[in-house]
């Protein structure tokens, strides 16, 4: 079979996306697992990684000011529309914007651009299979870049390993790491939850997905916390035409499995699991 990219996201975070895709980490057969949510990702929490590879992520350039070339003419600090060159001579790297001018009109030739390392990305042996996933550095914005880069990654890997599948743990929200992770996938399932918030973070995310015409499907959490609400979204699903594939009972077991490092697949019987399997079997069709 051709290879299928599957995205888990949700509106916003804490709806239980992670929860639904390492139950479907647990369920595929011959698939690739990436982990989207380079902010705050958890994924690795249930599959436990083994890493294999890291490599750094770099991303746009800073300027660096060699101070035994510097003649302290002072040339550069006036040209900096950005003042991210101070007093002393230094660069400021969170105001310096990459523009590279300054290294065209220092007489020393004492500027030189350097790269970023703006976080991490890793290969992973998991018991599930491999898993890609990375870790963005400290007050980075390059969130959108860094979830493209990782998804070229699992591609590759996929391609090398025959694989059917690749399940993409996505970030919360509809910002820039999520069209990053939205784009080129055959399906998307949405986890949500049963409030007005949770709705209307769904169908926001809806109309993105939309927008780069991917397929979507959508799952409930907790659905039995609020029947009323559960009905709303049932009636919105409908009149959309967005199939509803599953509702997930709330089950407190959920929290010890994420506890234990389990998935919920492996850790509980019962409704919960039957369901998961109900969506699994329904996402393969
Ligand atoms: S323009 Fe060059 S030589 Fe002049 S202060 Fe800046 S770095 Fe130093
Ligand atoms: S690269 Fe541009 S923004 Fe950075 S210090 Fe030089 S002139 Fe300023």
């Amino acid at each position: 079979m051709t290879l299928k990219q599957v995205v888990v996201i949700s509106g916003k975070g804490g709806t239980g996306k992670t929860v639904v895709t390492g139950a479907l980490a647990a369920l595929a057969k011959n698939k690739i697992m990436v982990d989207c949510d380079v902010d705050a990702a958890d994924l690795h929490l249930l599959l436990q990684p083994v890493i294999k590879e890291s490599h750094e992520f770099k991303s746009g350039k800073t300027a660096v000011i060699d101070k035994k070339l510097c003649t302290e003419c002072g040339k550069c600090i006036s040209a900096c529309r950005f003042n991210a060159i101070k007093p002393d001579f230094v660069v400021e790297s969170f105001s310096c914007e990459g523009c590279s001018f300054c290294t065209r009109i220092c007489p020393a030739e004492a500027i030189r651009m350097q790269e970023n390392i703006a976080g991490e990305w890793f290969v992973s042996d998991t018991r599930y299979g491999t898993l890609v996933h990375a870790k963005l550095g400290i007050a980075e914005e390059n969130s959108g870049k860094l979830v493209a880069k990782i998804r070229q990654v699992a591609k590759e890997q996929a391609t090398a390993q025959k694989a059917d599948y690749i399940i993409i743990d996505g970030p919360p929200g509809i910002g820039c790491p999520v069209i990053s992770s939205l784009t080129g996938v055959d399906l998307a399932v949405i986890v949500t939850e049963p409030t007005l918030s949770g709705l209307h973070d769904a169908q926001r995310v809806i109309e993105t997905a939309s927008h780069f015409k991917v397929a979507v499907m959508l799952v409930v959490n907790k659905y039995d916390l609020n029947s009323e609400m559960t009905l709303n979204i049932e009636v919105f699903c409908k009149e959309q035409g967005i199939p509803l594939i599953g509702r997930i009972p709330f089950d407190k077991e959920i929290v010890n499995s994420m506890v234990a490092g389990k998935t919920i697949i492996e850790y509980v019987k019962g409704k919960t699991k039957e369901e998961l399997v109900s969506i699994w079997e329904q996402i393969k069709q």
